[in-house]
């Protein structure tokens, strides 16, 4: 992602820029779900929508479900999307809210388009006006990864970029200033540069193990620390979004794609073995095994430098938060658009290492915020990794958002940080968390006109969800791949 970005950003310039990769040691191989910003990503690269689909066996994604986070037992929709319309100057959630502590609304899922359009296994792009139910939500892609890899790899060197397949073993130190003056590879090449970018994964080749970096370890919030990954057959209907299971010690994920289907079941090792989370994941997959479960060791944390010297750390090597929100390529996208924009122009300057450092920090803290409210916005005590849960002291920022939140619903905003309120308003009232008040302003409306203009909305919401094709037909028009039984996805 990084070699496509800038080969397309800054081929006009005159950059030379060298990609280094090594087949013999690979990349991670897992990586499948993603958000809606990947499409920007992805236009600004010029790449054809449908030609992507196919050529990385992509499905689309509406959102993620969520299943027995709250209580077992329970499940939710995170939507790419806003619920309802809002009303004035106010967020549509705070309608529902008020309805909702007079005598009920409802599901608030049922004035969400993205939702309901989901659970039906139904998909169409969003229209043009996005102030109108249907049309105002967002879309991302569940995809092979070492597929779309390898499709960036061919756009990279089509656009000039140098790729060099060998296994880096050796790096030299400038004696002066301490940067990065060249890498060595196993065959004796060497490679000089002006600015390194370390996307050696968990590894942190650069960033790490030559400028000795340090990390900030995030276990005492996030705490797992393994996962097993395995594929298998798909069965049933293609769902248009991605499945996450809360499970006794961790949880589990389901990735349809339009070839297979990808499920890992990410643990915390303290209270569970190797051998039973292998064993809970295999027993539940869906269809046969398409390959040997493969396990991944990790510690939740972010570099305390992203960029230190002359080396910017992009990917695994700058950090890792889990995958429950699909957030790892979502962060590489944010690396790159940040380091786009603070690029040095002869040298490197100051300002902008802070800069950059200071933006991809908050996006990284509010990132793990986001994702531990998932484990304490629970009611589950039913295993001794929830009940840790109960307890934990939480970072003052998640604090301070759950108390704004339980007051009257409101969600604290900010620039930097991929999640929106709705994201928080999806997950926090999907987990019960049910604020005591709401915004005073929403009293304007009597309680019959909040209930009609409910109403409007949610038979809008369902009409138009209606109208919506299958995901699996939308898909033979819009980025099948040739490959696919696409036919039989549509019967169950
Ligand atoms: C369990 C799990 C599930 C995940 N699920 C998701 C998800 O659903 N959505 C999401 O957005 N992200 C997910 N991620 C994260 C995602 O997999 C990574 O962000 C993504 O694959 C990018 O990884 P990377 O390029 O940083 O590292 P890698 O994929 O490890 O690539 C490292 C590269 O560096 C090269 N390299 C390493 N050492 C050397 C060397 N000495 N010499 C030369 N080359 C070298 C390798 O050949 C490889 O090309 C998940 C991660 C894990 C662990």
């Amino acid at each position: 992602m990084t070699a496509a970005a800038l080969s397309n950003k800054f081929k006009a310039l005159g950059f030379d820029l060298t990609l280094i990769e090594s087949d013999q040691i690979g990349t991670v191989g897992v990586g499948e779900a993603t958000l809606p910003h990947i499409r920007y990503f992805n236009q600004a690269l010029g790449i054809d929508e449908p030609e992507f689909m196919k050529l990385t066996e992509a499905t689309f994604k509406l959102g993620i479900e969520f299943r027995n986070w709250g209580k077992v037992g329970d499940h939710y929709i995170h939507p790419f999307g806003d619920y309802g319309l809002p009303a004035d100057d106010l967020d549509f959630h705070q309608l529902w809210l008020k309805q909702h502590q007079n005598g009920g609304a409802g599901r608030l899922s049922d004035y969400s388009y993205p939702i309901i359009a989901a659970e039906q296994g139904r998909f169409r792009l969003p229209g043009e006006n996005p102030n109108e139910i249907g049309s105002n939500f967002g879309y991302a892609y569940q995809f092979d990864a070492g597929l779309y890899a390898k499709f960036l790899r061919r756009y990279s060197e089509h656009r000039g970029v140098k790729r060099i397949e060998g296994r880096i073993v050796d790096t030299t130190l400038d004696a002066e200033t301490g940067d990065i003056e060249c890498v060595k590879l196993d065959d004796g090449q060497t490679v000089d540069a002006d600015l390194f970018i370390d996307c050696s994964g968990f590894r942190g080749l650069l960033i790490e193990k030559t400028l000795k970096t340090g990390y900030d370890d995030w276990s005492e919030w996030l705490p797992c620390n393994r996962a097993v990954a395995v594929p298998c057959e798909s069965r049933g209907p293609l769902l248009p979004y991605t499945r996450a299971t809360a499970r006794t010690a961790g949880w589990q994920w389901r990735i349809p794609l339009q070839h297979r289907t990808g499920n890992g079941h990410v643990y915390w090792s303290d209270h569970i073995s190797d051998d039973e989370a292998t064993h809970q994941l295999m027993s539940s997959l869906e269809g046969p095994a398409l390959a040997e479960p493969k396990q991944l060791f990790f510690k939740t944390g972010r570099r305390k430098k992203f960029w230190n010297r002359n080396v910017v750390s992009i990917g695994l090597s700058a950090g890792f938060l889990e995958p429950l929100e699909s957030t790892s390529i979502h962060l590489i996208q944010e690396g790159i658009t940040t380091l786009i924009e603070l690029f040095p122009h002869r040298s490197i300057n100051t300002l902008d290492v802070e800069e950059y450092n200071e933006r991809m920090g908050l996006n990284f803290e509010r990132v793990r915020d986001f994702l531990l409210l998932h484990y304490v916005a629970t009611q589950r005590e039913d295993s001794s990794m929830w009940r840790h849960f109960r307890d934990l002291k939480l970072p003052d920022s998640l604090q301070e958002k759950i108390d704004a939140w339980m007051h009257r619903g409101y969600v604290i905003k900010y620039e930097f940080g991929v999640f929106l309120p709705p994201s928080w308003v999806a997950v926090m009232l999907g987990q019960n968390l049910q604020p005591r008040g709401h915004d005073p302003r929403i009293d304007r409306f009597d309680m019959r006109e909040l209930r009609q203009k409910l109403d409007t909305i949610r038979d809008e919401t369902a009409l138009q969800a209606s109208r919506t094709p299958m995901q699996a037909d939308f898909l033979k028009q819009h980025g099948g791949a040739s490959s696919t039984p696409l036919a039989t996805a549509t019967q169950t």
